[in-house]
């Protein structure tokens, strides 16, 4: 595979620490609507988070792979797109993880 300037920037990011992060971002948004993968890698960029493909379809993947979401295509112009939304089990996840998620921040801003 060939390697970009944002591929490097990604890596220097580390992915590892903030994929999580990034599916709980991608969970929320499929629990408001649906979610297509170049609307949610921009979205994520506009939090500064840079993502390729290569990373993002991974993550979707996986997290309808868990069951949290659920796709469809749909067709958008000529082509056909994968829309995502959340399942009933990926909101309950979203519940759960956002009790954490403000414990976490908590104790991260303690004594900021
Ligand atoms: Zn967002």
């Amino acid at each position: 595979m060939k390697r970009t300037k944002s591929d490097s920037e990604e890596a220097a990011q580390d992915r590892d620490l903030y994929s999580g992060l990034m599916r709980l971002h991608i969970l929320h948004h499929a629990v408001e609507g649906p979610v297509f993968g170049l609307g949610m890698a921009e979205e994520l960029a506009r939090h500064g988070y840079r993502i390729s493909p290569g990373t993002l379809y991974p993550l979707l993947h996986g997290l309808t792979k868990k069951g949290y979401l659920r796709s469809t295509e749909r067709r958008n112009g000529k082509s056909l797109r994968k829309v995502y939304r959340a399942t009933p089990l990926g909101r309950k996840a979203l519940l759960a993880a956002k009790v954490k998620v403000r414990e976490l921040i908590g104790e991260l801003m303690e004594g900021e």
